[in-house]
Formats: structure tokens, C-alpha cells, sequence
């Protein structure tokens, strides 16, 4: 009878087994280095119980190494704490203690942070890097900024395009932002929060030398906002650091070097994108299809984006019209006609869904050399 039980049970447990072995290894936001920097994959922008969020910060911490994040962190409403009287902790450090602590032993680099909450001017903004966000609560949100300077913190503007409070959904710097930028209290904006892309944040960053940010602001569940057991992603901010560490990404955050990922779009500026995308695209092999003067030419991505590819050269394809619809962690075969059979190509590409200004498509050369 035993035994008889013993031999399902056993079956279903390695079974389940596997199934999470597998699950670790199995990435849901990454990108290949570029020359001189890692790139990581962080989040951070969220929310738990401690400030009006619906979960404890361990889960934030759970989601993050789910998704294979290099870093978060946990930015609770320092002025809005609708859950106080069930939880009247007056520490506002405290998710980022709790999330620290479970993230012992972990990769993941989590960082401490506050939303300072604010009607518009200045409307919301976070820090991160706090060495003691209690220190922040001022009536004054200038002075909550210079104490999140003082203590070394990036500091950036969320969601500038709410339209909770700019009903037009149009983001637009003010006297109290451009106060902030000259003294150095504002350092980065957010191009992307949850769903929304605003191409005007887009440009306010690139006309005033701010970091561009891309962040979940997640309440609930990142499974249920961004469906990841379907494929989905949280939006993200990718950052080239000289090092994976806190220090590493501070020092890159200050230095404006990210690239904001959100639903098969790229947005950052041209140095720092252009590196990705040489990264990510890749070819394989190639060589001219027997008796002929047709180039099969094999490329890959080693990025989880996809990549629309809109051919730029003067060759024509065999197969294709001239998109290249390169899928993230895949290969693609192309086609090229080049009339006589050569020793390398260079092939310029526009992608449709990487920018390096707002409507601007970054461009690529591709070079295939053949022996
Ligand atoms: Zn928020």
C-alpha cells in the first residue's frame, strides 16, 4: 500500500522540483553587457503596506528576484500613510529595513527611498539612497530635497504626466522644477511609469540634462499588472554601471547613463542606447546562397526586447519587404540581395521601437563580413 502511494508522490515532488529549478534560470528582464558596463535591470519606484500599498515588502523583494532584477527599492508615501492606524510604525525606513533583510543572500541590491508627495508644483518625487528618510519630513517639500541631497540621494520627478495632476496628460517643467534642477536637487524624470510613456518627460530630460527613468509604481501584484506567467514585464530602467553595487548604480543614475524598457520599447539617449542595441543584435553567420548573388544573413538577439528592424541600405530583400520583426532571445534569417557576390556588407537598419529622442528611431549599421 505504501509503496504503491510512495511512487506518485515521489513523481509529483520531483516534478515540482524541476519546475522550480527551471524557473530560477529563467530570466524575465535581461540584457547583454555593453563595452565597459554591466547593464542591470531595476525598479524603483513601489509601494507596500507601509505607505498605500496592498502587500508586505518581502513580496516586493519575492517579485523582484522572480523577475530577476539587479536592484529596487521601496519608495512608501513619506506624507500619505492611509494604513497607519493598522500599522503605526513611526520609522519610515522600516519597508526598506524588512526588504533588506529578506533580500539577505540574495543578488539583489535593494535601496533605501521615499516619495515625497506633493500637489503639483512639484508633485511627486522620489529619492533614493537615503541614508535616514524620518529626516525628510518638512513642510516645506525644498527642504525635504536638500535633506535628500544632503544625504547623497538621486532624486527624480514621478509621473509628470498624471493627469490627476495635469489633467492634459502633457508634462511640463515649472518655475519649481527649474528651481530644483539649478540646485541640484533634481536629477531625473520618469519617461515611463506603470503603462504610461510620455514623450514629453521624454524631452524635458533631454532639453535639461535629467536621468530618464522607466518604474512600475506597483501597488498590488507585478504579476497581475504586467501578466508575467504570460510573458510580460514590469517597465524597467536599465542602467550601465562600472559596477553591480549600490555605489555603481548611484554613480551611474548621476551620470544620466539608463535606457527605460516598457513593452518591447527602448528609450534612451543615443550613447548609451546605440551600445545596447550593438549588443543585443548580432550576427551569426552568413554566406551567399549556392550560385547566387543572394546574402542568407543569420542574426540574433541576445536582448529580451524585440527589435523592429526597417531596412536603411539600398539592397533589397528576397523573402521580406524590408522589416525585420527580430524577436527578443531569437534569430532571424535575412535575405539580402546584393547583385554581385562580396567580401563584407554593411547593413543599416532604423528600429521602429528604440528611441533615442521622442518619434526619433535609433539607427544601427550592421557589418557581415564574409571569408
Ligand atoms: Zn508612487
Amino acid at each position: 500500500m505504501n509503496r504503491v502511494l510512495l511512487l506518485p508522490l515521489l513523481f509529483l515532488c520531483s516534478q515540482h522540483l524541476s519546475a522550480q529549478h527551471h524557473h530560477t534560470h529563467d530570466w524575465v528582464v535581461r540584457f547583454p553587457d555593453v563595452p565597459g558596463y554591466h547593464v542591470l535591470a531595476c525598479d524603483f519606484h513601489q509601494h507596500t503596506v507601509f505607505s498605500d500599498g496592498s502587500v508586505w515588502p518581502d513580496i516586493r523583494v519575492q517579485e523582484a528576484l522572480r523577475d530577476s532584477l539587479d536592484a529596487i527599492s521601496l519608495t512608501e508615501h513619506l506624507e500619505y500613510q492611509p494604513h497607519q492606524s493598522d500599522i503605526p510604525h513611526p520609522d519610515r525606513n522600516r519597508a526598506f529595513q524588512i526588504a533588506q533583510e529578506e533580500a539577505k543572500g540574495s543578488n539583489l541590491i535593494v535601496v533605501n527611498g521615499s516619495e515625497i508627495t506633493r500637489d503639483m508644483p512639484p508633485g511627486h518625487t522620489n529619492a533614493i539612497f537615503l541614508t535616514d528618510a524620518n529626516k525628510l519630513l518638512h513642510d516645506n517639500p525644498m527642504e525635504s530635497f536638500r535633506e535628500a541631497k544632503r544625504q547623497g540621494a538621486f532624486i527624480f520627478w514621478n509621473h509628470p504626466n498624471w493627469t490627476a495632476q495635469r489633467p492634459d496628460g502633457v508634462a511640463t517643467l515649472t518655475d519649481m522644477h527649474r528651481k530644483m534642477i539649478a540646485e541640484g536637487l533634481l536629477h531625473g524624470i520618469e519617461v515611463v511609469n506603470d503603462v504610461n510613456f510620455s514623450d514629453e518627460a521624454f524631452q524635458i530630460a533631454l532639453d535639461n540634462n535629467l536621468t530618464l527613468m522607466g518604474t512600475s509604481d506597483i501597488h498590488g501584484l507585478i504579476d497581475w499588472n504586467y501578466q508575467v506567467h504570460e510573458g510580460g514585464h514590469r517597465p524597467v530602467t536599465l542602467i550601465l554601471a562600472r559596477e553591480r553595487s549600490a555605489e555603481g548604480i548611484r554613480e551611474a543614475l548621476l551620470a544620466h547613463r539608463t535606457v527605460v524598457y516598457i513593452n518591447n520599447t527602448l528609450a534612451g539617449r543615443a550613447e548609451h542606447l546605440l551600445p545596447l542595441l550593438n549588443a543585443c543584435i548580432q550576427v551569426k553567420s552568413a554566406e551567399y546562397e549556392e550560385n547566387t548573388s543572394v546574402l542568407k544573413v543569420t542574426l540574433r538577439n541576445l536582448g529580451d526586447s524585440d527589435l523592429l528592424l526597417l531596412n536603411q541600405s539600398d539592397y533589397t530583400f528576397h523573402h521580406d519587404s524590408g522589416i525585420v520583426d527580430l524577436h527578443g532571445n531569437s534569430e532571424s534569417v535575412i535575405q539580402v540581395k546584393t547583385r554581385e557576390r562580396l567580401k563584407s556588407v554593411e547593413l543599416p537598419f532604423d528600429v521602429l521601437n528604440a528611441f533615442t529622442a521622442p518619434g526619433k528611431a535609433a539607427s544601427v549599421r550592421l557589418r557581415v563580413d564574409l571569408r
